[in-house]
């Protein structure tokens, strides 16, 4: 019998699976490698400050650097790099954004994290602009990475699992000719699990990310005025993310594109050409707080859910709670990130 299944293998499921093989735990992740699940569109930013508020990340400063730890740690057992420093530049949009920013700087952790600055060359603010450090993981290398891993490890099959297929007994789950202590929902907007999982509120937002070709413009920034232009690792940039939570068809709406461009093109001087639009739903819970733990009605099935827009940093977090929890009290219940 395989300790844990694990159904998907985005940024969930990947940290999940990782954690718990270096607990001892022995595991299958099972993924149908969605080309436009989440994980593998989003942009990968690591940002400790959001929002029109300059509100720093309830994780900043310890958790936030357990989880970039974590990242370099995994960095060198794959032996690959998918995580880079920039430095981020904050356009500041309007005189309230600067009040908001001289209470903030009143905060000494604020003020030890964030310098005001010139906004960088190319770009134009007339009311400042603010700088830090942020990260960006490559999505496609790490994901690779990990799915390398597991593969070699004899971890990973790649399918769909539906419901159906999934037989919960007294001390075990079969699925197919494999039978699971726990199987694991890791499985992102996709509402799979709600059978048992019904009362968590999920209310996932689309976003679209929109390549962008400036040779002009430096490669080693990250330009954020509440949407972002970062670089992409096809030499191009990424223009990001839209947010809503309506929608008819997962393709890219042309309408929020457009936006998205026409938004870009009232911050940056310098010509630009604008390229594919991708897009993809996030995970994200009504109360916009990450989701781990067992099903009350159904205790050997799991989900970690509701990563919102943040996936990148709560990912190491949520995995390392999730096995601190289990080796507590096996099949323990729902808890918030
Ligand atoms: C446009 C956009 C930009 C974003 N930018 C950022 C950012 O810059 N920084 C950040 O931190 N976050 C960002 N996010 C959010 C981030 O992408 C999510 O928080 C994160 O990817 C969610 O990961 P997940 O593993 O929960 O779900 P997913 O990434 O959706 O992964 C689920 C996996 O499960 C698989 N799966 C689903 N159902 C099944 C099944 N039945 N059987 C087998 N496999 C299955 C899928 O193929 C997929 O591989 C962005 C999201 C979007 C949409």
């Amino acid at each position: 019998m395989i300790d844990f299944g694990i159904v998907g293998q985005g940024l969930a499921g990947s940290w999940l699976a990782m954690t718990l093989i270096q607990a001892g735990y022995s595991v299958l992740v099972i993924d149908d490698a969605q080309p436009d699940s989440a994980s593998r569109i989003a942009a990968g930013l690591l940002n400790p400050v959001t929002g029109p508020r300059l509100t720093l990340s309830p994780h900043y400063p310890h958790d936030w650097h357990y989880s970039i730890a974590r990242y370099r740690a995994l960095e060198s057992q794959l032996s690959t790099p998918f995580l880079t420093e920039y430095p981020m530049s904050r356009l500041l949009n309007n005189a309230s954004e600067r009040v908001q920013l001289a209470q903030r700087l009143q905060n000494p952790l604020f003020a030890s994290l964030v310098s005001p600055s010139l906004p960088p060359a190319g770009w134009q603010s007339e009311f400042g602009a603010i700088t830090y450090p942020a990260h960006q993981l490559n999505m496609t290398v790490y994901l690779d990475a990990i799915r390398d891993f597991l593969k070699a490890n004899k971890a990973l099959t790649t399918t769909t699992v539906s419901l159906d297929d999934c037989i919960v007994e007294t001390d075990t789950v079969r699925w197919g000719a494999h039978r699971f202590s726990a199987l694991i929902f890791c499985s992102g907007a996709r509402d799979v699990a709600q059978r048992w999982f019904s009362e968590i509120e999920l209310k996932p937002a689309k976003g679209e990310i929109v390549e962008i070709e400036c040779p002009g413009l430096s490669p080693a920034q990250i330009v954020n005025w509440g949407h972002w232009l970062c670089p992409s690792d096809t030499g191009l940039f990424k223009l990001g993310a839209s947010a809503y939570w309506q929608w008819s068809t997962p393709e890219p709406d042309p309408k929020h594109v457009a936006h998205l461009v026409a938004d870009l093109r009232s911050r940056l001087t310098i010509p630009f050409k604008v390229g594919k639009a991708t897009a993809g739903i996030r995970p994200s819970a009504r109360n916009r707080r990450a989701i781990y733990g067992f099903s009350r009605q159904s205790p050997r099935i799991g989900c970690i859910t509701g990563l919102g827009g943040t996936g990148t940093i709560t990912s190491p977090l949520i995995a390392e709670r999730f096995v601190q929890a289990w080796r507590n009290t096996p099949f323990f219940p729902l808890r918030l990130l």
